[in-house]
């Protein structure tokens, strides 16, 4: 039996709790022991510390908040931004016999009304609640009616502006947690996070001599590469092929991506299904259970699949687009080999993608009338950098893990041995002389003609072409030169995520 003192705002809570935490970890949570980062954050938060966790996707953040307040007196509030994660969340809980529940606009009055009257009555050792909730006035009554010893920030890196997915009412969580009665003890969990995003994270939440834990981004299981191929189709089709024993997604940029490519797959053979916001929730379900207990092998999705998907044994992530940023990239690779086998995940790169990126970041860049206009300059302004940093790992030569790691700052090797490019061969070669010879020749035919002329003439008067119009050149510039510039990309036609 062991004793453990918790904090809660200026006084101090003496508790004894019935069993010890690694005894709870293997009752409720069914591991024998810790992973990495777990026990210190646990620890940290039983002794009445704030913490800020930066834990990878599938390297079990939620323990670390679920155990504590399973230890704690009173009610721990959980804030999450999205309402299907919270009920999945719920959902995992309770089968584990963890009395929680979840506040969100998909309750009735009724509901509402229930949950607020059990909460009251201590039936709940975890309340789940959308950050939008917490200025409401109903919500603020219930809160001073309760002992909330504990609050978990869930997806911190929402708070900030540098970070992906702000959310400005992720910036009321602070005003909110100065209201109450008495200060809980305060934790914020993200997968990603910059030190950029992590220094931000403690601010606007307004953390107290916070413990920080960053656990290593690195999943050394998870091989990494980019292909760049000519046509995407048929390169998709042979990895699928060729690891049809596996389980594996492949995510879209678009919902048309989603259906062309699983209807692509299906005609192959094989056993493919398919997955976006455009969906009824009636097939939603059944696609993703199809996924989830194998009866489908192949999961063919836009981002809106994955959060608070369990499913440790995917072998394979391919991504048919590049995602818009590096921490997308890494949240929706990451969940590939989450049960430590090795596992691939392949970026397979055109540069349409970087068109779609652009035509999402400006659609969302539309829809930010939430945001003040320097909030939104700025989150449009760091997304157009975060985009580019993603084409970056596109077309690098470096080690990808390196790349990722990098971003993330963490240290690491050179050379990690296992992706794409440390096991690829390229050979570098030095090309000035070449290079000298073609801005000669650029220089050359400018003085003499007055204009510049295209690649193809270039090429010709390189390579020594008796073509005609290299043996005699127009002195004047081609009429369409002085024709407008070509008009911008077209935007993609399919929908919306
Ligand atoms: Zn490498």
């Amino acid at each position: 039996m062991s004793k453990q003192t918790a904090r809660c705002g200026g006084g101090r809570i003496k508790k004894v709790f019935p069993i010890d935490k690694l005894t709870m970890l293997k009752q409720y949570f069914g591991h024998a022991q810790f992973r990495p980062g777990q026990e210190e954050l646990i620890d940290a938060i039983l002794s009445g510390r704030d913490v800020l966790g930066v834990m990878p996707t599938g390297a079990g953040k939620s323990v670390c908040y679920q155990l504590p307040a399973m230890m704690l007196p009173g009610l721990t509030l959980v804030i999450s931004p999205l309402i299907s994660l919270m009920k999945d969340q719920v959902a995992a809980l309770e089968q584990s016999q963890i009395p929680a529940a979840c506040i969100n606009s998909s309750l009735s009055l009724a509901e509402y009304d229930e949950v607020y009257r059990r909460a009251e009555q201590g039936a709940y050792k975890l309340l789940y609640v959308a950050p939008e909730r917490l200025g409401t006035e109903d919500f603020l009554a219930f809160v001073r009616g309760v002992q909330v010893s504990f609050v978990a920030v869930d997806e911190a890196h929402c708070v900030s502006q540098w970070g992906q997915d702000f959310r400005p009412s992720y910036l009321k969580i602070r005003d909110f947690l100065a209201g109450l009665p008495q200060r809980p003890v305060v934790s914020a969990f993200t997968a990603t996070a910059t030190a950029e995003v992590q220094e931000d994270i403690l601010t606007q939440l307004g953390l107290q001599d916070p413990v920080k834990v960053v656990t290593g981004f690195d999943r050394p299981n998870l091989f990494f590469d980019v292909r760049r191929p000519e046509k995407k189709q048929p390169l998709l089709l042979s990895l699928v092929e060729a690891r049809r024993e596996q389980s594996g997604i492949v995510y879209c940029a678009t919902r048309a991506g989603v259906e062309k490519v699983c209807d692509l797959l299906c005609q192959q053979g094989i056993p493919a299904t398919r997955y976006h916001a455009g969906l009824s929730a009636a097939e939603r379900r059944p696609n993703q259970d199809d996924f989830q207990y194998d009866r489908k092998t192949v999961m063919v999705a836009t981002n809106a699949f994955g959060m608070g998907i369990d499913k440790s044994n995917v072998g394979f992530v391919i991504h048919y687009n590049m995602p818009k940023s590096l921490e997308a990239y890494y949240q929706e690779a990451g969940r590939a080999g989450r049960d430590g086998e090795p596992a691939e995940c392949i970026l397979l790169y055109g540069q349409g993608d970087v068109t779609t990126a652009q035509f999402f970041l400006q659609q969302a860049g539309e829809n930010h009338e939430a945001l003040t206009p320097e909030q939104a300059a700025q989150v449009q302004y760091r997304d157009q950098l975060r985009l580019e940093d993603m084409v970056a790992y596109c077309k690098t030569k470096a080690c990808l893990r390196g790349k990722l790691l990098d971003y993330f700052g963490q240290a690491h090797p050179a050379a990690c041995g296992h992706c794409g490019n440390c096991r690829g061969e390229f050979v570098t070669e030095d090309i000035t002389r070449q290079a000298q010879i073609v801005r000669s020749c650029i220089q050359r035919i400018h003085r003499k003609l007055g204009y510049h002329v295209g690649v193809s003439l270039l090429t010709k008067v390189l390579r020594g072409s008796r073509d005609r119009r290299v043996l005699s050149p127009r002195p004047q510039p081609p009429s369409r030169a002085g024709a407008p510039l070509p008009s911008p990309p077209r935007t993609p036609a399919a929908l919306p995520r």
